[in-house]
């Protein structure tokens, strides 16, 4: 019998194609290094538990996410692998932190002063990473070369020594994050891998000995062997997408893990002439046939793919019509014979010989693909 919960429309994401892509990225890596699945963001959309289940099915030993809420959902999810938080720790969460193995991120030295008094009050080792900015200019201790001036109160790396004296916390790791390894010209991304390595002495200099050195995105796994460490972090292309339209990700047979499919819930035969949606901004030149498909910016389907998007009705293509509206989106089925309401519709994914990939509705939207799946906001179930 069919639930009352039936999803109108639902995203469906293959966790074997998912799990092969972890296989696939973890042979292009030395068998002695760490994989730490990128998970943060529901796993890009994707759904973050079973993701991190599958991941550490196929070879991840390590987790990451940014929210401590994350890493929550994740314990009470029976999964115990360690986990990085790569955002902010506060010294209330060490507590909490300490005891569910979580190690916090560590980039500047008042921070590290203020998880360390909270682990000695507790009487507990926090193991933490030490962030390093060697050109990303986001988070984490400063190369010397990279934006630290006499007058800047920016956080260099010759703070880090306070750490070495810091009861509570245990050095585990030194990471760094590329802001440029996506592109074909590796110039920056060598930058700061040399820079990186330079911290990483400077840190033994002053007795601080990280075990895990970690570095590589996706793109750095892919195309930079020598940023791949102690261990990657890669998180896009473990959903079988590329991390920018310079990095050929069908080459290593990566494939894509997610499809978004809808039913048609009304058809309707109409004149020319006739105005579809807010603004009125579609005006039929002739007879035809309208679709409504129940997803809409709501769901995350971008606004943005008003009278420029398509969908797939009996694998062809339909042209999005008027205006993306919070809940439905009209589609143009007058070439596609006998469609009627119950018909599928691929919003995302294959159907037939066509597909629609997340590049594309990046492309269409402005954006790139990491927004298309991420930007899903959760009220369309994900199925696996
Ligand atoms: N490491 C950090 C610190 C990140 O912020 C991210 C994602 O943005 C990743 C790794 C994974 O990057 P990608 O999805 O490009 O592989």
């Amino acid at each position: 019998a069919a639930s009352i919960l039936e999803p109108q429309s639902r995203v469906q994401v293959d966790l074997s194609a998912f799990g092969q892509n972890v296989r696939t990225l973890k042979r292009l890596i030395p068998t002695s290094t760490r994989f730490c699945a990128v998970v943060k963001a529901n796993a890009y959309g994707h759904g973050g538990i079973q993701c991190a289940k599958t991941a550490l099915e196929n070879g991840a030993s390590f987790l990451a996410v940014v929210r401590i809420s994350e890493a929550v959902t994740m314990r009470h999810a029976g999964i115990t692998a360690p986990i990085l938080l790569l955002g902010e720790a506060l010294p209330e969460q060490v507590s909490f932190l300490a005891s569910h193995g979580i190690r916090a991120s560590v980039a500047d030295i008042q921070a590290a002063r203020a998880l360390s008094a909270a682990a000695q009050a507790l009487n507990t080792t926090l193991k933490i990473h030490i962030k390093l900015d060697t050109g990303m200019g986001r988070l984490g201790f400063l190369h010397p070369d990279v934006g630290i001036s006499k007058s800047g109160n920016a956080a260099g790396i010759r703070q880090a020594a306070g750490i070495a004296g810091l009861k509570g916390l245990g050095v585990e790791g030194a990471y760094t994050h590329f802001a440029k390894a996506d592109i074909i010209d590796k110039t920056h991304a060598k930058e700061q891998l040399t820079r990186f390595n330079e911290m990483v002495a400077m840190l033994t200099d002053m007795r601080i000995y990280p075990e895990i050195r970690h570095a590589a995105n996706s793109a750095a796994v892919l195309e930079l062997p020598e940023a791949h460490f102690d261990m990657v972090r890669p998180g896009v292309a473990m959903y079988g997408m590329a991390p920018s339209d310079e990095v050929d990700i069908a080459r290593h047979k990566l494939t894509p893990i997610m499809s978004i499919t809808a039913k048609i819930i009304y058809v309707k035969a109409v004149p020319e002439n006739f105005s579809v949606s807010y603004g009125c901004t579609h005006v039929t030149t002739a007879p035809t046939v309208i679709a409504t498909v129940p997803i809409g910016y709501a769901d995350g389907y971008s606004r943005l793919l008003s009278n420029q998007g398509y969908m797939l009705v009996k694998g062809q293509k339909a042209p999005i019509v008027g205006r993306v509206t919070m809940d439905f989106t009209m589609i143009d089925v007058g070439h596609i014979p006998g469609v009627k309401p119950g018909d599928d519709v691929t919003i995302l994914g294959p159907q037939g010989n066509e597909r629609i990939t997340a590049d594309d509705i990046a492309g269409l939207t402005g954006t790139i693909n990491y927004e298309v799946t991420t930007g899903l906001t959760g009220r369309m179930p994900v199925l696996h």
